[in-house]
């Protein structure tokens, strides 16, 4: 189903022009508007998903499956020597788009693209306690 509020909607389902990388019967493949690199792509589901929880485990395989793909022809072609995978869920993880999107981001010897944490110590009891929490939650 489209939303029709939804400008990832109307981008994958080809009502708005875009820079198309690739497409499919479930995917379009764009170019970032604002790249964080040179090549930066997001993978669009054409089904509207708000987001990774919303999206059929079906389309969430062959999301995976595409990355590898496009990440595969970017490596051949870009010059870059390095691809991140990144995918923001809820707006304190900095989702800005409601509609699941998988952004490509080709890296680069020395480059400025920024999708590096910062590192904490952690408590081993804390740690424990945490992989015992998530892990009696997994369905
Ligand atoms: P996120 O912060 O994970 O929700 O990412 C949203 C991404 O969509 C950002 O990297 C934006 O630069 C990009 N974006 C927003 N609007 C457009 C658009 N019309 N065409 C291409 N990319 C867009
Ligand atoms: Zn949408």
């Amino acid at each position: 189903m489209k939303d029709t509020n939804c400008i990832f909607c109307k981008i994958a389902n080809g009502d708005i022009p875009s820079n198309t990388v690739y497409e499919d019967e479930d995917f379009r493949v764009i170019l970032d508007l604002n790249p964080a690199s040179k090549g930066h792509a997001l993978i669009l589901p054409k089904e509207h998903a708000a987001n990774l929880f919303e999206l059929p485990e079906e389309t969430a395989k062959k999301a995976i499956v595409l990355a590898k793909r496009i990440g595969a022809a970017m490596m051949e072609t870009l010059g870059c020597t390095g691809l991140n995978l990144v995918q923001n869920n809820g707006a304190s993880a900095g989702q800005t788009v409601l509609h699941f999107h998988l952004h490509l981001i080709p890296r680069y010897d020395g480059d400025s693209a920024m999708v590096q944490w910062e590192p904490h110590t952690s408590d081993p009891e804390e740690q424990a306690r945490l992989a015992e929490l998530i892990g009696k939650a997994v369905r």
